[in-house]
């Protein structure tokens, strides 16, 4: 809980303070192979060369049906502009703290994008006219920005038509409606509240807690820093948790490292989320990797991920073999079963069920390393219990990320 508040909190933060960063977005850093967390994948890489393979995924959006879903190339490629200005761009800059100066609303620019800031007193004026916020409630109770794809910033975003899903604690139903028909930048509308979105009972005990999406579509995508071209994540906002890409990923630094250390034949992501971990592991090269959650959404979205990030995997596809609905209708499991396996040179394989079921799956006789990405680390002796019962059960290398 505290978590979530946290995050939202530095998101806020973030977008309040508009102030201009210094670090050189992904894009660029993949494009110079220069990543803040590499050197990385000489000797051990396998991978193809960068959009030598263009990879078309037939996927649509499991949420609305539509198009919003673009690969992982077509992300990359339009990162390095997507939330600049053109030279005809004009922004104001508005003070979060206070309601916006006037009701004047600030058309995008002929280039299709807008200023954040003008987007947000676009939305308080829906919302006040809605009744969800008062004449004079501050800006930065409009609520949370998240754009798509999720990146490093140099500089507050302008927003380009579908850029932004907005998570608004107040807002209502009618209200979100209005904001996705009048406010071309917006794609979702998610009533967000004081918790964080999926499976976060390492027992299984309680059941998730999803937020609601209230209109549009809450499927967005992350852009993950890794050598030599970035990690796409895509994942249903309201029930998975929020993972935001900063310039230093010390999650993804630690799977490197170790990585790196132990050349592992088998890496097991345990609690796998949207699959980010293991994923990178897979960049690496490591020839199998197995990706474990016990919520039909991470599960689901992690194959959907490696399928999307194929053509810098040594994989041909993925087969899904529990389609989007089966698995909504079983949504928590304990029992262990195999929903998407790869084709191809590595073997990706995706299973939703009780982590600790795991030591069926993985094998005896060859190195493996594990990460157990739990959702609540702040207590070193339940930490200690499970990577003990892990290397009793499972063997091999394990850490908590
Ligand atoms: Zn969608
Ligand atoms: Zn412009």
């Amino acid at each position: 809980m505290s978590q979530v508040r946290v995050l939202l909190a530095a998101l806020v933060f973030f977008w309040a303070r508009s102030l201009v960063r210094s670090e050189r977005p992904a894009h660029n850093r993949a494009v110079m192979r220069s990543n803040r967390i590499g050197p990385i994948r000489p000797p051990l890489c396998r991978a193809k060369a960068m959009y030598a393979t263009p990879y078309r995924s037939a996927m649509d959006c499991p949420v609305c049906g539509k198009d919003c879903v673009q690969t992982a190339d077509e992300i990359i490629v339009s990162l390095a502009d997507r939330f600049s200005p053109c030279v005809g761009c004009r922004g104001r800059f508005l003070d979060k703290n206070t309601p916006p100066p006037d009701a004047t609303i600030v058309s995008p620019c002929s280039c299709g994008k807008r200023f954040i800031d003008d987007v947000f007193a676009h939305i308080h004026r829906i919302m006040v006219e809605e009744g969800v916020l008062q004449h004079d409630s501050p800006l930065i109770r409009v609520g949370t920005p998240l754009i798509h794809p999720g990146t490093v910033l140099l500089h507050p975003p302008y927003l380009p038509p579908r850029s932004l899903l907005l998570l608004s604690r107040t807002v209502t139903k009618a209200c979100a409606q209005r904001i996705i028909t009048e406010v071309p930048e917006t794609r979702g509308v998610v009533q967000c509240s004081d918790f964080v979105p999926g499976a976060a009972d390492v027992d299984l005990q309680k059941a998730p807690r999803t937020y609601e999406l209230l209109a549009g579509c809450d499927v967005r995508a992350d852009v993950f820093p890794m050598s030599p071209v970035p990690i796409v994540i895509y994942k249903e906002q309201s029930k998975i948790h929020i993972e935001f890409p900063h310039a230093r990923n010390p999650k993804l630094e630690t799977v490197i490292k170790r990585v790196t250390y132990a050349r592992p034949d088998v890496f097991v992501d345990a609690l796998c989320g949207a699959g980010t971990l293991g994923i990178a592991a897979a960049f690496m090269g490591v020839k199998r990797i197995i990706l474990n959650d016990a919520w039909y959404a991470a599960v689901y979205w992690t194959a959907f991920n490696i399928e999307l990030n194929a053509a810098n995997l040594l994989i041909s596809g993925v087969n899904f073999l529990e389609p989007y609905a089966a698995l909504q209708e079983k949504p928590l499991v304990q029992e262990t079963k195999k929903i998407a396996e790869s084709s191809g040179e590595q073997q990706i394989q995706v299973f939703q069920g009780d982590f600790r079921n795991l030591q069926n799956i993985v094998p005896r006789d060859v190195r493996v390393l594990s990460a157990i990405d739990l959702f609540k680390k702040d207590d070193p002796d339940a930490n200690e219990r499970i990577l003990k019962e892990w290397r009793d059960r499972v063997g091999g290398e394990v850490f908590i990320p």
